[in-house]
């Protein structure tokens, strides 16, 4: 029998998705996923809501997070599942790393304000209290002014990172990410790893110290990673003995991407929960 399918990517509006927590555990319902994480950029704030919408679902949740690291101009996205959202290291980093969001968002406005009619408060409008401020949020302001037509339109022209506005957000190393989400005894696993251009990151060398540093999982089904990449996505999880997962990345209506686009195997999500010590899935 086809299990109900496990999604272990998704973004709420405590960061850059468009729906609530409890918004986005009815839409996970009504895909059908049998599973969901919470995943939200630098930040646990979405998961007593979404703890308190699965009950009675029959779901469960996987409480998560994509921890934002940094390896050079390059940004590095580490999923990290089941850890304790108390652990003080962990809680002082994404306190840190939200903070330098909130003012590297506004010197990008900044920038931008001097060419388009824009202020930071266009950009507060869109986001909700105390939410990871990113891109997304000023490209939501950007297509509220009518200088762009959407999220991706926004993307693709001023918030590029070759348009002139652009500027990196401080953030801990990949090897440092990974050791804090082990500490506070949660799963790391490296998202999108191979999207286009990144391709000399799926490297042995590269994997290799990142797996001595703690690294328990690679996220290969996923619509940004390239045919080539996967391919060597795979080898190196063979190689390392890496648990494998595949996700939709889900904005809401801020992507393209959509709930259960890809899915994780069952045998996959028993080895992250096995490996975790930090905090336990939600049945509800
Ligand atoms: P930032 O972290 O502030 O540099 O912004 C990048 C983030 O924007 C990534 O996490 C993407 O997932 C997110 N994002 C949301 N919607 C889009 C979109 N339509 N196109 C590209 N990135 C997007
Ligand atoms: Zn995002
Ligand atoms: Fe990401
Ligand atoms: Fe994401």
């Amino acid at each position: 029998m086809a299990h109900p399918p496990i999604d272990l990517h998704t973004h709420s509006s405590v960061s850059d998705g468009t729906e609530t927590p409890a918004a986005l555990i009815a839409s996970a319902a009504r895909a059908g996923l049998g599973t969901v994480a919470l995943t939200d950029h630098d930040t646990t704030a979405g998961w007593a809501e979404a703890r308190a919408s699965v009950a009675g679902t029959g779901m469960t949740l996987v409480p998560g997070m994509e921890l934002s690291t940094r390896l050079g101009l390059n940004s590095v996205h580490m999923l990290g599942y089941l850890f304790d959202p108390t652990d003080s290291a962990l809680v002082a980093e994404t306190a840190r790393l939200r903070d330098g969001r909130l003012h590297r968002a506004e010197r990008i406005v900044a920038r931008i304000g001097a060419d388009y009619d824009i202020v930071w408060d266009d950009v507060l409008a869109q986001a909700s209290d105390g939410a990871t401020l990113g891109r997304p949020h000023i490209a939501d302001a950007l297509v509220a002014k009518g200088f762009a037509a959407d999220r991706s339109a926004a993307f693709a022209g001023i918030l590029h990172w070759r348009s002139g506005y652009y500027e990196p957000h401080e953030a801990p190393s990949p090897l440092e990410g990974i050791r804090l989400i082990r500490e506070a005894g949660g799963v790391p696993v490296i998202a999108h790893p191979a999207t286009r251009g990144r391709e000399p990151n799926v490297s042995v060398e590269s994997f290799a110290r990142l797996v001595d540093a703690g690294l328990l999982g690679v996220e290969i089904a996923h619509r940004e990673n390239t045919e080539a990449g996967r391919q060597r996505l795979r080898e190196l999880a063979d190689r390392y003995d890496l648990i494998v997962t595949g996700s939709s990345d889900y904005h809401g209506d801020g992507k393209p991407n959509r709930l259960g686009e890809n899915t994780t195997d069952p045998r996959q999500l028993d080895r992250i929960v096995a490996a975790a010590t930090g905090s336990e899935p939600i049945q509800g």
